[in-house]
């Protein structure tokens, strides 16, 4: 995901492409808010960015093995944890169950979530 794909939240780019800039990264980051706001969109734009090996001025190149590997949210870097519920087939289920599923629904449309 490229912060350019994403529509609006300038001062929210701004400010994470200066924490890279400055070298202050947050060990541990919450991207929190109401679906549609594009929080999982940013954060992916995010990540992305940050491991960038060709990044650009406002933006991760697109390019380079990290996205193409962040573009398919298989990057060994991005992990994820998401709310799972116990049915028939998982007893006792971890989001890592459903990552196949996560990657194919968050890749068609990131910025739903
Ligand atoms: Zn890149």
């Amino acid at each position: 995901m490229l912060f350019n794909e994403i529509i609006g939240q300038e001062k929210v780019k701004e400010k994470l492409i200066s924490t890279v800039k400055d070298g202050r990264i947050s060990h541990a980051q919450i991207f929190l808010g109401n679906e549609g706001s594009g929080n999982l969109a940013i954060a992916l734009a995010y990540a992305q960015y940050v491991s960038c090996s060709n990044r650009k001025e406002k933006d991760s190149c697109g390019q380079c093995p990290s996205c193409k590997k962040y573009q398919k949210l298989i990057h060994p870097d991005l992990h994820f944890v998401f709310p799972v519920v116990r049915n028939k087939n998982f007893k006792k289920p971890v989001s890592n169950d459903f990552l196949k599923e996560w990657r194919e629904i968050t890749i068609e449309n990131p910025l739903k979530n």
